[in-house]
């Protein structure tokens, strides 16, 4: 479904991401671990065209992608959930996930869409009046992933939807995330909670100083000594 095929992304003159290659195949959840800065942020944006890469390339669907503007890879049938959530937090949960479904596919279809969303979270449809500011985390969380819904996706991408939440909201999330893949939904994921994150993913990979230094299905990984000592703390 994603294919990234070498790429090379800068901030100025600085090189954020050396020869990056990746693949995501439908319906599977693929997992993105890294210290804090190996770049894991960087990949992401530039999958989903907020950054351009220097080279490289980027398919979906079998179609090129680099290059695109990101309301057009939205259009396509990529979601990204970012990093801090990034809500309208005077606006009421209803209407973040009206702001979600922008592109005219997903315009027609929102209702329904709201009510699968909906079903996924009940939480947010019993705060569906009320402003996103007034949410808790874990609630600001959900509704940031259901945003992410309302387009439609065909591929979600979660840059940390667990960092700052209590234990059992994380449950909950990441229960979330595995029955978005039962719908269907092909998932890449960055996590900071590693050990969760390699249960419920199938493949991850991992990135040190912008490289991939490492990749696998995630029982392969869980026994690599490298990742035991860096991430699981054995
Ligand atoms: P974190 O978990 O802390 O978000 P990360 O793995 O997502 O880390 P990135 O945020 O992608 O890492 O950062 C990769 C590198 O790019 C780091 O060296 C960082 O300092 C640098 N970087 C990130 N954003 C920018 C920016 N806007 N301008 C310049 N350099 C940046």
């Amino acid at each position: 479904m994603l294919e990234v095929q070498n790429v090379n992304t800068f901030y100025g003159k600085v090189q954020a991401l050396w020869d990056i290659s990746l693949t995501v195949g439908e319906a599977e959840i693929v997992a993105l671990v890294g210290a804090n800065g190996a770049g894991k942020t960087t990949l992401l944006n530039t999958i989903s065209g907020l950054l351009q890469p220097a080279s490289g390339t980027i398919e979906f669907m079998g179609q090129r992608i680099d290059g695109l503007p990101s309301h057009k890879i939205v259009e396509m049938g990529i979601s990204h959930v970012p990093e801090g959530r990034r809500l309208f937090t005077d606006m009421s949960v209803h209407e973040n996930l009206e702001m979600g479904a922008y592109t005219s596919r997903a315009w027609k279809s929102r209702h329904e869409t709201e009510k699968e969303v909906y079903g996924s979270f009940p939480i947010l449809k019993e705060r569906a009046g009320q402003l996103a500011r007034t949410l808790s985390g874990g609630e600001q969380q959900m509704l940031a992933m259901g945003r992410g819904l309302m387009s439609r996706p065909k591929l979600c991408i979660f840059d940390e939807p667990s960092y700052g939440l209590a234990p059992i909201v994380m449950t909950e999330v990441f229960d979330v995330i595995k029955s978005l893949r039962e719908q269907g939904i092909t998932i890449l994921i960055i996590e900071q909670n590693v050990p969760r994150t390699l249960e419920i993913a199938d493949r991850a990979y991992v990135l040190e100083n912008g490289r991939i230094v490492l990749e696998g299905n995630c029982e392969k990984l869980l026994e690599e000594e490298m990742v035991k000592k860096a991430y699981l703390g054995l």
